[in-house]
């Protein structure tokens, strides 16, 4: 499974979901890269109830026409209040990261919430014979939803859109989201509680590996794909892929994109000044 041997797509056995894991998540787009810097922060107490930030939306499912409903976070309601390094943000309220994904509870066809409506007729072909044939339909959720249930919706996203033969840069984004989702989870545990060291260890392993594909996907849709990707510019892009490509331990390439994005006329002062707060790390790790 891409460049490391952590089970990606694993845990979807009570999906009926069980047989993903043999995936090779960039087989079909060829095209590869070790720690957080970042500290955990205490939980943060909720001012507003989540299950009030959230509506239920309706689709019409593309694979199997039936109608469902799925979470949505409220438009608005949500403020951002930091950012980390990678380009995830934190929100105050909830992690709207967790609704990012439309699934539908009857026959597993997931995509994230802006791919979702353009899943062409020829793909939701594909959905159907290889995912919706096994997987075991779901109540759909209600009120709010938890960061496992939240992680599941992910990895059958993943798993559509390896069967939908996307390119790199979706499989990428997805693989990005579910990785920040999971510093979320880790960010939401209780220090001292049961458990408390190995879920932390075992949520930031399987962030590490999403991240992991995550770079190598952008690395691989860099060369291959147009721009604007995933909503972001070249620079965007690339100070992304720098920024992870420093996480996992590779600096010259962190560094030689970093110095384009300084030079660039195009690139935004807020895009330069990121660069080089993150120059400033890497000259700090090195
Ligand atoms: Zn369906």
């Amino acid at each position: 499974m891409g460049n490391d041997d952590h089970n990606l797509l694993g845990g979807l056995d009570s999906l009926g979901l069980g047989g993903l894991d043999s995936i090779d998540l960039f087989a079909d787009n060829k095209v590869k890269v070790p720690q957080s810097h970042k500290k955990p922060e205490a939980p943060k107490k909720e001012e507003v109830k989540e299950e009030d930030l959230v509506f239920e939306k309706s689709y019409t499912c593309p694979a199997c026409s039936k109608p469902f409903k799925s979470l949505t976070v409220r438009t608005g309601k949500v403020k951002a209040v930091s950012q980390d390094v990678d380009l995830r943000w934190k929100f105050k309220q909830l992690d709207p990261l967790k609704y990012d994904v439309v699934m539908c509870p009857n026959c597993g066809c997931a995509a994230l919430i802006g791919e979702f409506p353009r899943i062409t007729g020829k793909q939701a072909k594909l959905i159907k014979e290889k995912i919706s044939a096994s997987f075991k339909s779901q109540d759909p959720p209600h009120g709010k939803l938890s960061y496992d249930e939240a992680l599941a919706r992910y990895k059958v996203a993943l798993a559509n859109a390896v069967v939908r033969g996307v390119k790199a840069s979706e499989k990428a984004f997805i693989c990005l989201k579910a990785g920040w989702l999971l510093r979320g989870k880790a960010e939401s545990l209780t220090p001292g509680t049961p458990g408390y060291d190995e879920e932390k260890k075992k949520t930031g392993a399987e962030e590490d590996a999403f991240l992991k594909n995550a770079l190598e996907g952008f690395k691989n849709a860099r060369g291959s794909e147009s721009f604007p990707m995933c909503g972001m510019d070249e620079h965007s892009v690339d100070y992304l892929i720098a920024a992870l490509s420093f996480r996992f331990g590779d600096y010259a390439l962190a560094e030689k994109l970093i110095s384009e994005i300084l030079m660039s006329r195009v690139a935004s002062d807020r895009l330069k000044e990121k660069a080089r707060d993150l120059h400033e790390d890497i000259r700090a790790a090195r």
